[in-house]
């Protein structure tokens, strides 16, 4: 998506440890109108997929989903994250590994906003070594919901996480592909395309 692109290369900042940063747009201020944009585009790449409900993880994934909700006229649930979960009696959970925080967290749903039968598209920001879609997979199969697909609103596409949702079969849709860091700069698979 050009418009992401454009401002991943206008404000986005790369960090030591190929994290990018693009806390002026998307995971600390939000702009309404790109993240209205991105919802819509997501709409437009899963129209077929028949999706029932999205589901994301708090906090940085809300805001796009929310959008791709609003566009597809669905439901938007949040998993939350713990520290550590006790009372699990009515909530789905799974373990997932921070990319950026380098610690483990717990994230969970309750069992009522999840029910058998539906057809779910997991959405997040970033896509990096899968930890945070794989929490995702582990709830959506403990409460027996089909996988509609994944969208990610950037993906570094060098790491991890893209073989193990293609390796599971699951329709996988990003917005932004970065391919790598070069120092400052970004690159996008885009850019191979002629
Ligand atoms: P994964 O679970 O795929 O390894 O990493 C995805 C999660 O880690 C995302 O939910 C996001 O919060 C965080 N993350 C991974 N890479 C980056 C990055 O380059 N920049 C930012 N801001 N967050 C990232």
């Amino acid at each position: 998506m050009r418009e992401l692109e454009e401002r991943i290369l206008k404000d986005g900042r790369v960090l030591p440890g190929e994290v990018l940063k693009v806390d002026g747009f998307l995971n600390h201020q939000v702009d309404p109108d790109l993240m209205f944009a991105m919802g819509t585009e997501f709409a437009h790449r899963f129209q077929d997929a028949g999706v029932t409900k999205i589901l994301t993880v708090e906090s940085s994934g809300i805001a796009p989903a929310v959008m791709a909700g609003l566009a597809m006229h669905v439901p938007v649930v949040f998993a939350r994250k713990h520290k550590s979960v006790t009372l699990i009696d009515d909530l789905y959970t799974a373990e997932v590994y921070s990319y950026t925080k380098k610690t483990s967290n717990h994230i969970s749903i309750a069992k009522k906003f999840l029910q058998p039968g539906e057809k779910v598209l997991l959405i997040d920001d970033f896509l990096a070594n899968g930890q945070a879609v794989q929490g995702m997979f582990e709830i959506c199969d403990q409460a027996q919901v089909t996988i509609a697909g994944v969208g990610i609103v950037i993906e570094k596409v060098f790491q991890t996480g893209h073989q193990m949702i293609v390796d599971r079969g699951v329709l996988l849709e990003s917005l932004a592909q970065i391919t790598s860091f070069d120092g400052d700069r970004v690159h996008f698979a885009s850019e191979d395309v002629d």
